[in-house]
């Protein structure tokens, strides 16, 4: 069955990205809540079809690290998409001052496998892998969001933000994997599991924008410098993992099957890691951070 707004009881906002706001709704003839995401695009009616159309794949994208999409509308200009609603909100706030290594590991496998399914089974590359588009709930489970699946929805954003946070891998950025076919290979993505890993590791971005007289710098670093490594105090194991994924030579990066058959992963399998325990501290810690800056902000005007 088709979604449509008349059906929806909107609800608070849950955050804002580049593109346009999230809010929680609550679907009425089911009482399933979600996650409403609107985009505004000035396109003609016909194009607005085609992304619908392009969207419908969204409903095959079905697993266990996947975000459930419910279906997409669009009124007046906007492009409505609804998905599942992760209580727990996306990796980048829940990560404080950096993830123990346990729980990034878990986190992790789920990323890969997330990622692995969406290729094998959907031929979909994700192209922009980043904490952000990571959501967890309370259960503890992680599922990615936000995956390229329209040319057209992709072509009609616009990109405004490339630079400050970029998770693109050294040769996107130099704009070589995007070859005359317009394809991207899979190990851009790789790359860019690799640098949200040691951003959760670490808390922040790891090219903080303060280091850098400019984006181009950033960028440069990016592209010249060194790959970032895990803080000090994670094991050979993690560091070797993420190694594997931050090679600057695209096609020496891991395969998404070799990345499971990593120790890293491995030793994640086998081991008990009380998930909705972390999630739960998380959001606190994460609730304290934000009644902090509200208290500071009013203190300010004070
Ligand atoms: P961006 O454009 O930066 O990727 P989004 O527009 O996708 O950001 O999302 C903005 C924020 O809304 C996220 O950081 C997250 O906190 C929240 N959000 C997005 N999708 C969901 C969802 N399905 N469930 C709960 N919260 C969500």
């Amino acid at each position: 069955f088709a979604i449509n707004m008349d059906q929806l009881q909107l609800d608070e906002e849950l955050g804002k990205g580049n593109y346009g706001t999230v809010k929680k709704v609550l679907h009425k003839p089911t009482k399933v809540a979600m996650a409403m995401k609107e985009i505004r695009l000035e396109l003609d009616d016909a194009k607005l079809n085609g992304i619908l159309m392009e969207l419908d794949i969204l409903h095959r994208a079905v697993s266990p690290e996947i975000v459930e999409f419910y279906g997409a509308f669009f009124i007046e200009s906007c492009v409505y998409y609804c998905m599942e609603y992760m209580d727990a909100g996306s990796v980048d706030k829940l990560q404080g001052d950096g993830i123990p290594e346990e729980v990034l590991a878990r986190i992790t496998a789920s990323m890969v496998r997330g990622l692995k399914f969406l290729k094998d089974e959907l031929q979909i590359i994700h192209r922009d892998v980043k904490p952000t588009n990571v959501l967890m709930n309370r259960r503890g489970q992680v599922k990615l969001c936000d995956f390229g699946v329209s040319g057209q929805l992709e072509k009609s954003l616009a990109k405004t933000n490339i630079g400050c946070q970029s998770y693109m891998a050294p040769e996107r950025i130099r704009g070589e994997s995007q070859n005359n076919l317009g394809t991207y290979t899979v190990s851009s993505d790789v790359w860019s599991l690799g640098l949200s890993m040691i951003e959760m590791a670490l808390g922040h971005y790891p090219y903080p924008p303060e280091t850098y007289a400019n984006v181009f710098a950033q960028l440069t670093a990016i592209v010249d410098g060194d790959p970032p490594e895990l803080p000090e105090h994670f094991s050979a194991t993690s560091k070797d993992f993420v190694a594997r994924c931050l090679h600057k030579i695209p096609e020496r990066r891991a395969t998404y099957a070799e990345l499971l058959e990593h120790p890293f992963l491995v030793e994640d399998s086998t081991r008990e890691v009380d998930m909705p325990a972390w999630v739960e501290s998380a959001v606190e810690a994460r609730q304290n951070r934000t009644r902090e800056q509200i208290q500071a902000a009013q203190d300010a005007m004070s």
